[in-house]
């Protein structure tokens, strides 16, 4: 493995719900909620290590030293899949902003094009969180970081559910800096680009468009 950076996620309640996403006879529905629940399970262990800043506090006792986080959080959840697992780690960081990318993969060439890009503006300044369920070939991953990178980010943080060792090599390579969170290290690839054994086509089954 080409990433000392993978920090897999396997805590029993996460690994519970990735097996229900993981069975085809998941519907749509179920299959949002997971993702969302999953997505907000994770996010405790992505943000470990978030610089903190002090804040005086008045308990109904007397005044403290209380914390809050140093710095703005922006989520970068990839289109369409990244959506829904980017509303369940919201619940958690509501202050976050979210900066949508829409990258799709080409049929034929497996890369990823970019259709859609709205960040905040001050997003060099913030804590990002690259959202993508599935990191399969890496080409959005890379992609990704690349467009986060190109606004001058320096702190980024990948998460996925299930991670291919072609994606995470891929990662290793173009950005090893960059720590990637995953619930699931799955075995391969298929020749079309997909996960073994994966759960499918993510963006589908959340949004039953198969
Ligand atoms: N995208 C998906 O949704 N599933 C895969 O297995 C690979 C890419």
């Amino acid at each position: 493995m080409n990433n000392n950076n993978l920090c897999i996620l396997d805590h029993p309640l996460i690994q519970q719900k990735i097996s229900y996403l993981r069975d085809k006879r998941t519907d749509s529905q179920k299959f949002r909620t997971l993702l969302g629940e999953i997505g907000a399970l994770m996010v405790y262990e992505v943000t470990r290590g978030l610089p903190l800043e002090e804040r005086e506090v008045e308990t109904p006792m007397e005044k403290t030293t209380g914390y809050v986080l140093a710095n703005n959080v922006t989520l970068v959840p990839i289109l369409r899949a990244g959506l829904a697992m980017c509303d369940g780690i919201l619940n958690l960081i509501p202050q976050a902003r979210v900066g949508h990318l829409g990258l799709y993969r080409d049929k034929e060439t497996l890369k990823p094009v970019e259709y859609y890009c709205k960040f905040p503006t001050d997003i060099h300044r913030s804590e990002v969180i690259i959202i993508d369920p599935m990191l399969a070939t890496g080409g959005s991953a890379v992609a990704a970081v690349d467009f986060v990178k190109q606004k001058g980010v320096k702190s980024i943080r990948f998460v996925c559910l299930v991670a291919s060792p072609e994606g995470v090599d891929l990662m290793g390579h173009h950005h090893k800096e960059v720590p990637i969170f995953t619930a699931a290290y799955d075995r391969e690839l298929n020749d079309h680009g997909y996960i073994l054994p994966g759960l499918g086509d993510a963006g589908d089954r959340l949004y039953g468009t198969e």
